[in-house]
C-alpha cells in the first residue's frame, strides 16, 4: 500500500520535496473492528485547506478529523471516492462505490466513526462525486444560495473563479439570473470563464496594476455579492466597490495560506456605512441540504446546463505536484488524483 505523508511541517508555499512516498503491507486480516471497511481508493480530492493542517502551529479552529493538524510521517487523510474491497460493517458490500474520508494512499482501512457514505447516482463518472457532486459542489451550493442570499439580477463577483468551487458558484449564479464576473490567474482561464462557462466578464488579476479600478471597470454600478476564495488584497478592493447591503461569503483565503502577511484589512468604515454582511462558512454547515443540492445539481447536469471542470492527475506519485500546483494556479477546475481506474 503506497501512501503519501509530509516529511515535516510545511511553512510557506508547499513544494514537491515536502512529501514522501512510503510503501507498507495491508491485508484483509487487518480488519479488526466490527465496523471497519477496507476501501480501494480511486479518486483523491486535492484541496488547499490541507496546507493549513501541515503548518507547525495549525491555525485551524476546527476539531473534526477533516481539519485536525497533520503529523509528519503519517499518511495524509482527506476526502475521496473508492470501492469497498472487504467490509465488516452492515450495509457496505464488496464492490460498493463509496465517498468519505480516506487517505493519500492506495487502500484505506476506514474505522467506525469516520465519514463514509455509499454512493447513489452512480450513472455519473465516479470522479463527479469528488467535485461537482461532492464537497466542492456542496460548498458552492451552500455558500451561494444560503450565505450570499442572491436575488435575480444582482451583480456577483467570484475570485479563483476557474477553480473547483469558484467555477460552480459562477455557473449557479448565472443559472439563477445574476450578472457574474470572475477573476483568475491566466489568460486561458479568463477565456474559459467568458467563452465556455458563460460568465458575463472576467479578468486576469495578475495583469491588473490596480484591483479597485479593475473591479470598477467590470462593475460600474457596484458589486452586490462577493464569493471570496482568496482573501488578501482582493477582499480590500471588493469592499471599496461593494454596494449598500452587499454580502460577502468567505469560503477561503488561499492567498493567506502561504503568506499570512498577505492579509489586508478591508476598510471597516466602508463595511459600517454600506451595511455589508461578511460571513464565513464551512461546507459541512449545509449537510442537511445535501439532498436539495444533489437534486438541483443532477438536474442541471442532466439538462447539460452545467459544465464539469475536472483536472485529474494520474497515479499516487503525482500527489505532491498536484497539491503544490494549487498554490501556483496550475489547476483548472476540480483538482484530483486518480489512484486506480475501478
Ligand atoms: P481551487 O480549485 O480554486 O484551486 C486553487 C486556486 O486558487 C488556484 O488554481 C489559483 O487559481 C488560486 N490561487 C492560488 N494561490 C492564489 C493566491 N495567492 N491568490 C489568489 N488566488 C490564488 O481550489 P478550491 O476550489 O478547492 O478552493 C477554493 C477556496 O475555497 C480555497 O480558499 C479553499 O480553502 C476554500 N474552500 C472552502 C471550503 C469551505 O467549506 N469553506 C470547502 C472547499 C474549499 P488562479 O489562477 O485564479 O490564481
Amino acid at each position: 500500500n503506497r501512501s503519501v505523508s509530509i516529511k515535516d511541517h510545511v511553512e510557506g508555499a508547499p513544494e514537491e520535496s515536502d512529501f514522501e512516498l512510503k510503501t507498507d503491507v495491508i491485508t484483509t486480516e487487518l480488519i479488526l473492528g466490527s465496523n471497519d471497511v477496507l476501501v480501494k481508493n480511486l479518486y483523491l480530492s486535492i484541496d488547499p485547506y490541507q496546507l493549513n493542517r501541515m503548518k507547525k502551529y495549525s491555525s485551524s479552529h476546527e476539531t473534526s478529523n477533516f481539519a485536525a493538524p497533520l503529523v509528519p510521517g503519517k499518511t495524509v487523510d482527506g476526502y475521496g471516492v473508492g470501492r469497498v474491497v472487504a467490509s465488516a460493517k452492515a450495509g457496505f458490500e464488496k464492490g460498493d462505490p463509496v465517498a468519505g474520508v480516506i487517505g493519500w494512499e492506495e487502500y484505506t482501512l476506514v474505522h467506525q466513526g469516520t465519514m463514509l457514505n455509499k454512493l447513489s447516482t452512480t450513472d455519473f463518472p465516479l470522479s463527479y462525486h469528488v467535485g461537482i457532486l461532492g464537497f466542492s459542489g456542496l460548498t458552492a451550493y451552500g455558500g451561494f444560495y444560503n450565505v450570499c442570499k442572491p436575488k435575480k439580477g444582482e451583480k456577483v463577483f467570484v475570485s479563483a473563479a476557474s477553480g473547483s468551487v469558484g467555477n460552480v458558484v459562477g455557473q449557479y449564479a448565472k443559472l439563477f439570473g445574476c450578472y457574474v464576473v470572475g477573476c483568475a490567474g491566466t489568460k486561458q482561464k479568463v477565456e474559459l470563464l467568458k467563452n465556455k462557462l458563460g460568465f458575463n466578464d472576467a479578468f486576469n488579476y495578475k495583469e491588473e496594476s490596480d484591483l479597485k479600478s479593475a473591479l470598477k471597470r467590470c462593475f460600474p454600478d457596484g458589486i452586490d455579492i462577493y464569493f471570496d476564495n482568496v482573501g488578501g488584497e482582493m477582499l480590500e478592493a471588493v469592499v471599496a466597490n461593494m454596494n449598500l447591503f452587499g454580502r460577502i461569503a468567505v469560503c477561503g483565503v488561499i492567498s493567506e495560506y502561504i503568506d499570512a502577511k498577505a492579509r489586508v484589512s478591508p476598510n471597516m468604515l466602508d463595511i459600517v456605512y454600506k451595511r455589508i454582511t461578511i460571513q464565513g462558512f464551512l461546507a459541512g454547515d449545509f449537510i442537511s441540504q445535501y439532498a436539495d443540492f444533489i437534486a438541483l445539481t443532477v438536474g442541471y447536469l442532466r439538462s447539460h446546463k452545467l459544465h464539469v471542470l475536472e483536472d485529474i492527475s494520474i497515479d499516487i506519485e503525482s500527489i505532491p505536484a498536484a497539491f503544490a500546483g494549487l498554490f501556483r494556479g496550475d489547476n483548472i477546475g476540480k483538482k484530483m488524483v486518480q489512484i486506480a481506474e475501478k
